[in-house]
């Protein structure tokens, strides 16, 4: 069994579509297809949910109709078939009037989460009918059947494992099943989701619970690169990523990845191939347990990071401060990303800033406390383990004008991050791609 996710643009046309059942129906053995939403309709589902909370009914309900328009010709195109067409037809209906529904009633968070479903949900019923229409047999599984999520927004494993394998029929090959990434239940049984870009995640959970052979994600460029190519011109795609390199550099920022979507892979020991589905011949990164060891594979960043320093005498030779600390972030469900310490300060990172005012206040009696925003984490993954000498060196060449603000190294074999202004993020990611991999391309320390 492998589990093949295809995101937004992979499905957001009529021709895209027909290029994903092209490469579903080159698999010969059992799959789970994962879908996202068309490109596009996750945004404008979000658009018609902030009209409805900010009362204009009257601009929602014309979103709602463009939406179902775009649909409308998407179907005309992909199923010329009259039969398929009106079976489509009927469901869009259906569609449009439940969006309406909700737009007629009163808002809240539930309806904004059964909103921002319709995406996924619509893009594997047209993939569903599509493949029917091209006589290639396959069963659409709705992800509320079997996606479970908990009080904390974190899946279920277990559930999803004993759900999802009864769903499965066993016996004959080569079945295809059709789902949608990035919805699931909550604890409550309403509709959720495992957040924007949610349906690596999703694909991921799958694979876990079915223990697949291989996961792949198919998107719009060649696998990971080694920097951002939104930012960094001449960047290049990563043969292969180690689990725990992937998991860094998708926490830090690489949107080709849910920052969650290693962790199911990795503990399953599941590999997973990142494919472009607009040259499916190119061979994508494979993620895996037995990656080859280079030096430095990828650079990523992330950005809407707050840094907090809490200073205080207290701390000198004082122990249980640290604790103290923490325990404030733990009692405010907070992360923290980055931290550095000296004798009388710590600064510490979060990226959820929802609670500061909150954690500002209990952090009060530590000691002085400073914040500041707008920052940005740069994430250079590969094995920059400590007995290896010059990395760092080179690294802090590249970026000798520019101010850091925090250095983490060390926690790990596989990640040094720092922090910078995010407006100094570009020129970082670019200095990095010059003096780093430039330089390093033709020597071995880049893993290609
Ligand atoms: P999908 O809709 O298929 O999930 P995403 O837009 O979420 O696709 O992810 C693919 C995009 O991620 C690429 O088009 C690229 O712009 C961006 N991206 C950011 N960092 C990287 C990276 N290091 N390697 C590859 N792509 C990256
Ligand atoms: N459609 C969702 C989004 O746009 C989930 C995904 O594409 O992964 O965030
Ligand atoms: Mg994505």
């Amino acid at each position: 069994m492998i589990v093949i996710k295809f995101g937004g643009t992979s499905v957001g046309s009529v021709e895209n579509f027909k290029k994903v059942g092209d490469i579903v129906n080159q698999v010969n053995e059992d799959k789970i297809v994962v879908l996202s939403a068309m490109s596009g309709v996750t945004n404008t589902l979000v658009g018609i949910a902030g009209h409805l909370r900010a009362n204009n009914t009257e601009q929602a309900v014309l979103d709602i109709r463009s939406l179902d328009q775009k649909y409308r010709q998407v179907v005309r195109e992909l199923l010329p078939d009259l039969i398929f067409q009106k079976t489509a037809f009927d469901y869009l209906d259906g569609h449009e009037e439940l969006l309406n529904r909700i737009a007629s009633e009163d808002f809240t968070e539930g309806s904004e989460k059964e909103i921002l479903a319709q995406g996924e949900l619509v893009s594997t019923r047209l993939f569903h009918y599509y493949l029917e229409s091209i006589d290639v047999s396959n069963e659409l599984v709705s992800a509320l059947d079997f996606m479970r999520i908990d009080r904390n927004g974190e899946p279920r494993g277990d559930r999803i494992r004993q759900d999802l394998r009864k769903i499965l029929k066993s016996g004959t090959a080569n079945r295809t099943y059709i789902t949608q990434g990035y919805i699931c239940l909550n604890e409550t049984n309403e509709i959720d989701n495992l957040r924007r870009g949610g349906s690596d995640y999703s694909a991921s959970l799958i694979g876990a619970a079915v223990g697949a052979r291989q996961i792949q994600i198919w998107t719009d460029i060649d696998g990971m690169h080694n920097n951002d190519p939104r930012y960094v011109e001449n960047t290049f795609s990563v043969g292969e990523l180690s689990f725990d390199e992937a998991a860094e550099l998708a926490y830090f920022g690489a949107k080709i990845l849910h920052p969650q979507s290693i962790i199911p892979a990795k503990e399953n020991n599941i590999p997973v191939l990142l494919k472009n589905t607009f040259r499916p011949d190119s061979p994508g990164t494979l993620i895996h347990q037995g990656a080859e060891v280079k030096s430095i594979r990828a650079v990523a960043a992330k950005d809407n990071i707050t840094a907090i320093k809490i200073k205080s005498y207290r701390m000198l030779m004082a122990y249980g401060f640290l604790k103290n600390v923490f325990e404030v972030f733990e009692l405010y469900k907070t992360a923290i990303d980055m931290i550095t310490t000296s004798e009388v300060a710590v600064s510490l990172t979060i990226d959820d800033t929802s609670k500061l005012p909150e954690i500002k206040k209990g952090l009060q009696g530590f000691g002085t406390i400073e914040v500041d925003t707008d920052l940005s984490i740069i994430c250079i993954a590969g094995d920059i383990s400590q007995n290896k000498k010059g990395i760092t060196a080179s690294i802090f060449n590249s970026l000798k004008d520019i101010p850091i603000r925090m250095i983490s190294y060390g926690g790990s074999n596989y990640n040094l991050s720092f922090l910078v202004k995010t407006s100094d993020k570009l020129a970082v990611l670019n200095l990095l791609n010059e003096g780093l991999f430039q330089e390093m391309v033709d020597s071995d320390l880049v893993g290609i």
